[in-house]
């Protein structure tokens, strides 16, 4: 191993930004899954002659993550010390070389800023060290766990059937109301999907935004209302006790993403966003009230977004961004009324699968994408006039989206009219729907990894 790690080594100052394709993460962690069942972690005497006096980590959300080490070496002096860590459930390691006074007897630290490589509260980290001496032996330590935990306040907690509701205010009835809609969107998504959360789900309930924000990445905007990190099991967000109607839609809709990854993790690809968002919508006991205002008045101005565009990526601007939201819960509300539930099931299988969207509709509904969107679009009021196209900006406004957005659908097209939701009353109305969706992406994942040996055997 110690080619392999001083290859990696230096990764951790290009972390924060830097996303592996998911395919190529699959990749790497079978390479070293093969390298590392080909390679003992501990070279013979290596453990007499390295001892490790204490290792340890402490979390202090959302500052940091401190790794403290001490050792010995009996034979020859301990010349380098190297920390791998992660996140226990995304199953990849930073490498850091930490400096370090070469002897007999070394102290090494490494503090790991936690406002740059951002990790939402409750994230279990990982970690090992290996430290090589003079000689070349190497050992390395057993995995460790950390909980980079928000200690900031006194949580109280309920679990239920895998996902875990925690919260601070409201006391022990507004807990039962977390924990009521928590299983209540359980339900709701084991009858559409016939699917249950198979990895456990912690969710944490701020009391407030200005709280959240604390938790929340230091560049995050001021209106998010909460973010989802599905490859973490972590959903984070915003409500105030007693606010039945928020916990009625946050809770739901981001289960029902957290159950959907679950169930459709594949190394090649994820469900269509259509079929993603429309399900959390769907899954919604509060739904969103301006879905069927904006899909009405969107289909008389014959403005509607083809559901092929919705197969890649939303529109960046925020009334094309709504819109896509509700196209996406009415079209899976329209399969699950036509063709029932099972469909429903059949199509996040295929998608599991890696079935591309057009072929999972064909061989499970036998309809192409462009059949599906038209036969739906009968249901919707006809188009009374005709609206000249309007240039579409080409990037969100900075202080609109949670993540940045990726691309916009060929035939997008700015209403000419005045939104409904335009000034101050936009950012309110996109707060909680689009904090979520491809969020994992904005965690911090690694530059350059390695695996667990046993995390990716699970994994592979
Ligand atoms: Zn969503």
């Amino acid at each position: 191993m110690p080619l392999l790690f001083a290859s990696v080594a230096r990764g951790e100052a290009a972390q924060a930004n830097t996303v592996i394709p998911k395919l190529a993460r699959y990749l790497l962690i079978l390479t070293l899954l093969t390298i590392g069942l080909l390679t003992p972690w501990v070279p013979v005497g290596a453990a007499e002659r390295i001892q490790i006096l204490t290792a340890t980590a402490r979390s202090e959300f959302p500052a940091r993550i401190t790794f403290t080490l001490t050792a010995e070496a009996q034979a020859s002096e301990i010349v380098a010390a190297q920390l791998l860590y992660g996140a226990t459930r995304q199953n990849v390691l930073s490498v850091v070389d930490v400096p370090l006074t070469p002897g007999r007897r070394i102290e090494a630290r490494h503090v790991l800023d936690t406002q740059v490589y951002y990790y939402p509260p409750g994230t279990a980290m990982s970690y090992r060290w290996v430290l090589r001496d003079a000689s070349g032996a190497e050992v390395t330590t057993p995995r460790a766990e950390v909980i980079h935990h928000d200690e900031r306040f006194p949580w109280a907690e309920r679990t239920e059937r895998n996902v875990t509701v925690l919260w601070y205010e409201g006391g022990a009835a507004f807990g039962e109301t977390l924990i009521g809609a928590a299983t209540a969107a359980l339900d709701r998504m084991a009858a559409a999907l016939g699917a249950e959360l198979e990895q456990p789900v912690r969710i944490y309930v701020y009391a407030s935004s200005a709280d959240l924000r604390t938790a929340l990445q230091a560049n995050s905007v001021d209106w998010v209302g909460g973010q989802a990190f599905t490859d973490l099991g972590i959903i984070v967000g915003a409500i105030a006790p007693g606010d039945v109607a928020e916990v009625g839609r946050l809770i739901p809709h981001e289960l029902a993403h957290q159950v959907l990854a679950q169930l459709a993790d594949n190394p090649y690809g994820e469900p269509p966003p259509w079929f993603d968002e429309g399900l959390a919508m769907y899954a919604q006991t509060r739904p969103d009230p301006w879905v069927e205002e904006q899909l009405d008045e969107a289909a008389r101005e014959g403005r509607l977004i083809p559901l092929e565009a919705l197969a890649a990526s939303f529109p960046a601007d925020t009334d094309q961004a709504l819109l896509s939201y509700a196209q996406s819960q009415a079209v899976v509300e329209y399969i699950i009324a036509t063709y029932g539930a099972e469909k429903l099931r059949a199509l996040a299988l295929a998608f599991a699968a890696a079935t591309p969207p057009d072929q999972a509709l064909q061989t499970v509904l036998g309809r192409s994408v462009d059949e599906l969107d038209a036969e739906w679009r009968v249901t919707l009021p006809p188009q009374e006039r005709t609206v000249a196209p309007t240039p579409v900006p080409q990037t969100a406004p900075a202080d609109r989206f949670a993540e940045p957005p990726i691309g916009l659908p060929d035939a997008a097209e700015a209403p000419s009219g005045g939104s409904p939701f335009a000034g101050v009353a936009a950012p309110a109305l996109v707060v909680g729907v689009l904090f979520c969706g491809a969020a994992v992406l904005a965690v911090g994942v690694v530059a350059l990894l390695l695996v667990w040996r046993a995390g990716a055997a699970r994994r592979g």
